[in-house]
């Protein structure tokens, strides 16, 4: 139907006669000519039709509307001096049309393709409108790219492409699973895979030595803006590695995604910080590196302090933790406004101290020693009109919450470089946390991931364990997270004991795998990728339904299709199952 792309066309092309078929973008009625921007999937050329060309084709041009399947023919000539666009490839030239078809027709679209963003609904609604648009068929021309960056980077690794189940049972990752009914088994059900785990490490005992997949994966949790039911992991499991090894093979995956969407290559290294030191630092176990503002620990300062809310913190066992702002002269509105922030995000209270000239100025400088004030500009290096902000209390709370004043700061004070990609390798995870929810410890990333030490002689103190956990987090957020495995069914079924988890539940949710462990499993461990928030973030685009063909709402509702629905009787009665509706 066109021997031609219509992006395609160019100065080269001059004299030749061109086949194009695509659709209307613009149309524009010029003193007896008119002109079309005929789009498609490769961009936009001009064609003109003009009655001295073809009467009949000039006719009909006088129907076509926004959004008509056109087919032409005609020959390709230099744009008259002055009207040339050297913006688009096809800006040199236009084709003077002989020959419409018009292939098929449009109603008025809800809303037009070149003009502002229609509102979530309506563009979920009507996806394939939305994609028409340019920018976004560029969204997914490029998620396209990266599929088969990431399958050549990999299989020139060694690794080798498997598909999981979709219906099987449930997984460790910790989310609330989707559950599929069996007609055939009734009063059983599958689980959607939050993530390939178990299957992966399978792979492993078949000896296939690296696997990977890009996958999809249901967890049925709350919806966030980086957060959709169905999403694509790129996930991957290696035999015969340590952590090192996993690393060292993702950190080459990334930079060669990034490579792709960027057209750049990353030289140096992800930088490498351990949870604690995250912690300890940015008060979080991804800190966004894109702006400095450490978190420092000056508890020592307040040893002998008079001070009374940080003489009782630190009797308490608490910490004093300082973020210094530097150079910003801030007014005592702004400083105001800082505690008001402090307290919305759960802070019970929040100290500032401003340098003054040679003075320190805060509503609470009476209650500081001299020595406490030396020590505090010293070992700070606060200068003139530099901010000490200082919270106190609680080790753990004092961390997460300066954290978060932390980030709060770097958006207030513009101190994000909004250009930048800071990647950071966050390794050394502990491997238990304590769940308030389940009032018992959990495993902090799944309970298939290894311990650094022998968990065979644990002494009973669950929080010094570390595990051989790792994530990648871009710019303060995760992006992706993976461990080395435990290999031998001893070690599993002491890690099991430690979670309690009762041997028979272990037997029934894992028993597949137990048995797997017992028949030469050999040490291995992996990692996955959050393929829909690393695109998001590369692209720069605020939500990951922005890169997802087609997501669902916040409620996780396709609007294109509008399920979930209702089904029929005759489908609920094969699988014997009775709906209760809440009464109205
Ligand atoms: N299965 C894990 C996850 O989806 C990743 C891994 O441990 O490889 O978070």
């Amino acid at each position: 139907m066109r021997d031609k792309y219509c992006g395609f066309v160019n100065i080269e092309d001059v004299g030749k006669e061109v086949l194009l078929a695509g659709w209307v973008y613009r149309r524009r009625d010029h003193g007896g000519l008119v002109f079309v921007d005929l789009r498609d999937i490769t961009g936009v050329v001009q064609i003109v039709f003009s009655p001295d060309i073809s009467k009949q084709a000039h006719k009909m041009a006088g129907d076509i509307k926004q959004e008509y399947v056109i087919q032409i023919k005609g020959r390709v000539e230099k744009r008259p001096e002055g009207t040339e666009n050297p913006n688009i490839s096809t800006g040199m030239v236009e084709v003077l049309v002989k020959e419409l078809v018009i292939l098929n027709i449009s109603k008025t679209l809800p809303f037009q393709l070149d003009e502002d963003e229609p509102n979530e609904t309506v563009k979920l609604k009507y996806r394939y409108l939305d994609m028409r648009r340019p920018s976004i068929q560029e969204i997914f021309i490029t998620r396209s790219k990266v599929y088969k960056a990431v399958r050549d980077y990999l299989v020139s690794h060694g690794f080798y492409e498997f598909e999981t189940p979709m219906l099987t049972k449930s997984t460790p990752e910790g989310a609330r699973d989707f559950i599929v009914p069996s007609r055939l088994n009734p009063g059983t059900f599958y689980a959607l895979p939050q993530s390939p785990q178990l299957f992966k490490q399978i792979l492993m005992i078949a000896g296939f030595d690296r696997y990977f997949q890009i996958v999809r994966c249901f967890r049925d949790e709350d919806l966030r803006a980086d957060r959709q039911p169905e999403f694509t992991q790129i996930d991957m499991e290696m035999s015969f590695v340590d952590v090192e090894d996993v690393i060292n093979i993702s950190e080459g995956l990334i930079k060669e995604i990034y490579k792709t969407i960027k057209g750049e290559t990353l030289k140096d290294a992800f930088p490498r910080m351990t949870y604690e030191d995250a912690i300890n630092t940015y008060g979080t176990d991804k800190p966004d590196l894109r702006f400095g503002l450490p978190i420092l620990d000056i508890t020592n300062i307040f040893k002998k302090t008079d001070f009374g809310v940080i003489k009782k913190a630190i009797e308490n066992k608490g910490i004093v933790k300082s973020i210094v702002l530097k150079g910003k002269n801030l007014s005592r509105k702004d400083l105001d406004a800082s505690v008001d922030v402090a307290k919305q995000i759960g802070a019970e209270g929040l100290i500032w101290i401003r340098k003054e000239g040679e003075t320190l100025q805060s509503p609470v400088v009476k209650y500081l020693k001299e020595e406490e004030k030396l020590a505090l500009i010293e070992r700070l290096e606060v200068k003139d009109s530099d901010v000490i902000f200082i919270m106190t209390g609680n080790r753990q709370k004092v961390n997460e919450l300066m954290g978060r004043f932390r980030l709060y700061l770097g958006e207030r004070y513009n101190l994000i470089d909004r250009n930048q990609f800071k990647f950071l390798w966050v390794t050394d995870f502990p491997l238990f946390e304590y769940s308030e929810e389940q009032k018992r410890y959990v495993a902090s990333h799944h309970p298939f991931t290894a311990s650094k030490t022998d968990i065979r002689q644990f002494n009973g103190d669950y929080e010094s364990l570390k595990s051989k956990a790792y994530d990648l987090v871009l710019n303060g957020v995760e992006i992706g997270g993976g461990s080395i495995r435990i290999y031998r069914k001893d070690e599993q079924m002491e890690m099991f004991r430690l979670l309690k988890i009762e041997e028979e539940e272990a037997q029934e949710k894992f028993g597949f795998l137990l048995e797997a462990l017992e028949m030469g499993a050999p040490p291995h461990g992996g990692i996955a990728f959050g393929f829909d928030r690393i695109l998001m973030m590369l692209l720069d685009q605020d939500s990951i339904r922005d890169v997802i063909p087609f997501p669902k709402t916040q409620k996780g509702v396709c609007l294109l299709t509008d399920a979930p629905s209702r089904v029929t009787q005759k489908q609920l009665n094969e699988l014997r199952i009775r709906v209760i509706h809440e009464k109205q």
